[in-house]
């Protein structure tokens, strides 16, 4: 597929009214990454409490509290259905209310949020400090689909273990995915165990060793949770795929490349990659993301099946979006230094499958998405060194570890090590909209009974 390795024009900025402020002062920040015209939802309680969780919006640094708003009577232009949705300790109902519903809910917030609100004194009452929330995943995840959507990623690591056919046919056919473990599924800060398993200390052994894993990575990819879903049966099509799509987050999907590599022949990823899986907390909304909209960056195929064939009207399927990884060691945590930028790679220029192509391939045998269902891009990987997403490919497949500011070298994690994957779409005289942390610290294998 070449050509693809490129990166296509970027569109003009478009011309931007003066945004909307909030009396909330740290949302009108110019580098904040939640201003009023963001709104990221999650799921929350305050720190420390074994209070009920409760949805939260992400504004400047607070976040606000739905539950409080509606027992406070500030949501009660919303229609009773949407209401009770919000008062939910989990996102899934307001998934499954759809587009509209999203929409008519963040029409409501902005009205409670910006400067010169009625109501302010009330809504005040609802925020707390996001120092002070404690998170819980989003959703209650039914099932989980991880798919392989960036060329360069799949160049990359093909090329490693087959140097002559690096890409496999099939890439350019169909969106390649496999099928998750939801109960893996872990919300940022939550300490991931090192995964013991069975496999090769080197390639050419024949026989293979037990104990933790040797090789362990990180993959930076984007999320994104199912709204309504379809009926089993029933395909989504295409071109009608975004109104499916509830909200982005950022994802980490840990992998064990020793157990993987040993293991996923030949049905693929299983005890490698289902140990741990890590989401940020907000869910960031294809309205606040609607500004960065950009054609995906797959050329238009004639080879491409219907199906799979954005309309050219809806040709603008992704998203102009910069992924981050950084790293920060134990070392560096003792000496006080910040977690250090190892890869940053642009979503929309790297992912050449769009998530309405995804949903299609999912739907397309009749298979049922339900609400909260979360897909995964696959690693986001760009064309550049520094631009790839695991460590697998930064470090060569190992042969070529990477140095750090501190003199400490990685080929793969080790205990205490902590990854920070984030995202965010900023252009001058468009709001900064930041999908917040995705952070993870390895800590030893378990000691076995
Ligand atoms: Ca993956």
């Amino acid at each position: 597929m070449p050509g693809l390795s490129t990166s296509p024009p970027l569109p003009a900025p478009r011309a931007c009214a003066a945004p909307l402020r909030s009396w909330v002062q740290s949302a009108n920040r110019d580098d904040a990454d939640f201003p009023l015209a963001h709104l990221p939802l999650c799921v929350f309680r305050p720190a420390g409490t074994d209070a009920i969780a409760r949805i939260g919006v992400g504004i400047g640094q607070e976040v606000f509290d739905l539950r409080r708003a509606w027992r406070l009577g500030l949501l009660d232009t919303l229609a009773p259905e949407l209401r009770r949705a919000c008062a939910a300790p989990s996102l899934n109902a307001l998934f499954a209310a759809g587009r509209a519903a999203s929409r008519a809910l963040r029409a409501a917030l902005t009205t409670l949020l910006q400067e010169g609100t009625p109501d302010q004194e009330r809504s005040a009452s609802c925020l707390l400090p996001q120092s002070q929330a404690a998170f819980d995943l989003p959703a209650q995840v039914g099932d989980y689909t991880d798919f392989l959507a960036s060329y360069n990623h799949a160049h990359n690591v093909g090329s490693l273990y087959r140097p002559d056919n690096p890409v496999l046919p099939n890439f350019s056919s169909l969106p390649v995915a496999y099928h998750g473990r939801a109960s893996s599924l872990v919300v940022t800060d939550e300490p991931v165990c090192r995964p013991q398993g069975q496999f090769r200390a080197a390639p050419q052994d024949t026989a293979t060793v037990f104990g933790p894993s040797r090789k362990l990575d990180f993959e930076m990819e984007l999320g994104v949770f199912v709204g309504p879903g379809n009926a089993r049966g029933h395909a989504i099509a295409v071109d009608e795929a975004d109104a499916h799509i509830a909200g982005f987050c950022v994802l980490n999907d840990w992998s064990a490349r020793d157990l993987q590599e040993w293991e996923s022949q030949p049905l693929g990823p299983f005890l490698g990659k289902n140990f741990a899986t890590t989401l940020s907390p907000w869910v960031v909304s294809p309205e606040a993301l609607e500004p960065y909209r950009v054609e995906i960056a797959r050329p238009a195929s004639p080879l491409l099946k219907d199906y799979l064939r954005h309309a050219p009207s809806s040709r603008r399927a992704s998203f102009e979006i910069v992924t981050e990884v950084r790293l920060c060691t134990q070392r560096m945590r003792a000496q006080g230094q910040a977690a250090q930028l190892i890869a940053t790679a642009l979503f929309s220029r790297d992912i050449v499958w769009s998530f309405a192509q995804m949903i299609a391939h999912h739907t397309v045998n009749g298979c049922t998405l339900r609400p909260g269902d979360l897909l995964g891009s696959g690693t986001v990987s760009g064309p550049t060194p520094g631009s790839e997403g695991c460590l697998l490919e930064l470090t060569r497949g190992g042969r070529a570890p990477l140095t750090l500011a501190n003199g400490e070298t990685r080929t793969y994690l080790q205990d205490g090590d902590e990854i920070v994957l984030t995202a965010f779409c900023a252009r001058p005289g468009l709001p900064r909209i930041g999908f917040g942390e995705c952070r993870g610290r390895i800590v030893p294998a378990l000691a076995r009974d």
